[in-house]
């Protein structure tokens, strides 16, 4: 029997699927990890294959496939990484190039994770910082006529308002590139904008006189 032969008589490509996270259904079926899949279109058991972009194989053929490694490699990370007892006379250690691919993925998988949860947590506070400008400026406008507020450099408020809807619109209908590029050159701006806001929303709630009817309808 030679490594492949013993790593397929060892492990199933779902039990191995399942180690590398995949969430398999009771029915066998799971979301395929090869194409974007929504629903559930990969049949998974001793082998696998997607009935969406027709990716197959065995175990070893998902690790190779998953981590863009040759099926030596691929072997030889599934006995390592599941602890199977199986020996190869050859080589028991990942090549340099092996181990590099690896963490390159590792590295991807968690941008994206980072990427996908930063995106929800800036719509999330960007909608309350344009809530919150159209709700001062509404106050300003008619209830508070003609009253000084503490409010500092309100026109920069004004071009954070420009601002934030130039990002809702990326974040909301933009492709995947418009909002990568976002969060990888816009970050640190969204995170000033928000603090700028909060501190205003603070400071106009103590210079309303404490109205807090107003402050619960706010929150
Ligand atoms: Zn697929």
């Amino acid at each position: 029997m030679n490594i492949f032969e013993k790593v397929n008589a060892y492990v199933t490509a779902k039990a191995v699927a399942e180690h590398y996270g995949l969430s398999v259904r009771k029915n066998g079926m799971a979301c395929c990890p090869f194409h974007n899949d929504k629903h559930p279109s990969m049949k998974i058991d001793s082998r696998y294959y997607c009935f969406g972009c027709g990716a197959k194989g065995d175990a070893i053929d998902y690790v190779a496939r998953l981590y863009d490694l040759s099926q030596y490699d691929a072997a030889l990370k599934i006995i390592a990484d599941m602890g199977l007892q199986i020996k190869d006379g050859k080589s028991s250690v990942l090549s340099p190039s092996a181990i590099s691919k690896i963490v390159e993925k590792k590295n991807q998988q968690r941008i994206e994770a980072k990427f996908k949860g930063w995106c929800l947590s800036a719509v999330n506070s960007l909608c309350k910082c344009r809530d919150t400008i159209k709700y001062i400026d509404e106050q300003l406008s008619t209830r508070y006529q003609g009253a000084v507020f503490d409010i500092p450099e309100i026109s920069v408020l004004y071009h954070d308002k420009l601002v934030i809807t130039y990002m809702l619109d990326i974040l909301c209908t933009g492709t995947e590139e418009e909002k990568m590029e976002l969060f990888i050159k816009g970050r640190r701006e969204v995170s000033t904008i928000v603090e700028r806001i909060d501190n205003v929303r603070a400071g106009f709630m103590a210079g309303s006189g404490g109205d807090h009817r107003q402050r619960n309808d706010y929150c």
